[in-house]
């Protein structure tokens, strides 16, 4: 097969901003320094650019795991230009295609199968997609997102006003546009582009499996912390669908916490999740499988593989019917609920009557004292 040519904006953008990353940044802190101003501003920058992608582009509008307002929409769309990381529909088309035909080297765009580099950074780098590059047949829904559609028409124009106004604009404010450039404006493009391509290159390395072994994706503590939570990348490619990635209260989510606390003002809702006993139930089976795995070589398999087998059979259905009754316990809580309003109102319009009842034989005695 013939190597695919070259694209050049993306190569001499990634080498120019890594190079200043590198070789001017350090320069400049040694030679002027930089304050907490410009240092709290890029952080704050990176994350804003960050959690456009990851709650916005990734989990809103690739996945559809919840809806957001129009609000909340406009500001991922600026910040996912903010980020560099081409437009949302075209992200989210590349990123169904990763999902639909993960680790399959000629369909999933970045394939974890051609190895880190290509994973990381190597398939912008070639017109790898060629003609199916404008192909946008898998995100139908998104064409019709107005939006989304505003992004990717004005993406070029948004791209270089966020990255060149927002950091000139924050310089200007401050006193000091060249550091504020350096820092909120390269360093930070930088380290945004890295912490998500991580996502597709060690988020299919590096971590454990505990819920599927069907693809490479793993899951990583470490990753999320870079990813805004993204790092639990083994639970989300078997259950996309979730707005959480990070399930366990302690797992380092903060897009799931952001999702989940904009719900509370109205500014997403309609949060989806994975029924517990289908998570429960992929992980168990992963445990058996690898189990099984373990002691198939032990003199005595065929009885442990017997007794593994009718136990988990038996944790399996002990956990069916759990959640089975807890089904109906919520069921019931809610009738008792009903049940109890309507009582409730059923006891008002009693009062209410009773109320009536009272003025209207006032009245009647007063209507019969005058005619009496
Ligand atoms: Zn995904
Ligand atoms: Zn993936």
């Amino acid at each position: 097969m013939k190597t695919p040519p070259l694209i050049w904006t993306n190569i001499i953008l990634f080498a120019l901003s890594s190079l200043v990353a590198v070789v001017a940044v350090p320069w400049y802190a040694i030679v002027y320094g930089f304050s907490w101003t410009e240092i709290i501003a890029a952080v704050l920058c990176l994350g804003y650019c960050g959690m456009s992608i990851t709650a916005g582009y990734h989990r809103l509008w690739a996945h559809k795991t919840y809806d957001a307002h129009p609000i909340l929409q406009f500001i991922y769309a600026i910040g996912g230009a903010f980020a560099l990381q081409n437009s949302a529909l075209h992200w989210a088309s590349d990123h169904r295609d990763h999902h639909r035909h993960v680790d399959n080297n000629d369909k999933d765009p970045y394939s974890a199968g051609r190895g880190f580099w290509y994973s990381h950074i190597g398939w912008m780098l070639r017109d790898y997609q060629g003609d199916s590059y404008n192909d946008y047949n898998n995100v139908k829904d998104l064409q019709k997102n107005r939006i989304v559609m505003w992004q990717h028409k004005h993406y070029v124009a948004l791209a270089v006003i966020t990255n060149v106004g927002i950091p000139a604009l924050l310089g200007l404010l401050t006193g000091h546009l060249m550091a504020m450039l350096l820092l909120a404006g390269v360093l930070r493009l930088v380290l945004s582009h890295h912490f998500t391509f991580f996502i597709n290159s060690l988020a299919h390395i590096w971590g454990n499996q505990p819920y599927t072994e069907k693809n490479s994706a793993r899951d990583n503590g470490v990753l999320a912390f870079f990813t805004y939570g993204e790092g639990y990348h083994n639970f989300h490619h078997i259950f996309e669908y979730d707005y959480r990635n990070g399930i366990k209260w302690y797992q380092f989510d903060p897009t799931k916490w952001f999702i989940k606390a904009a719900s509370w003002v109205g500014l997403t809702s309609k949060l989806r999740t994975c029924p517990q006993e289908r998570i429960e139930q992929a992980k168990l089976q992963m445990q058996l499988m690898r189990l099984q795995q373990k002691v198939k070589h032990l003199p005595d398999a065929d009885q442990i593989l017997q007794t593994l087998e009718q136990e988990y059979n038996l944790l399996i259905s002990r956990l069916q019917d759990y959640y089975q009754i807890k089904k109906e316990l919520l069921q019931r809580k809610k009738q008792q609920l009903v049940a109890q309003y309507s009582q409730c109102e059923f006891k008002q319009r009693y009062s209410e009557f009773k109320q009536h009842l009272y003025l209207q034989r006032q009245q009647w005695a007063q209507l019969a004292a005058h005619y009496s």
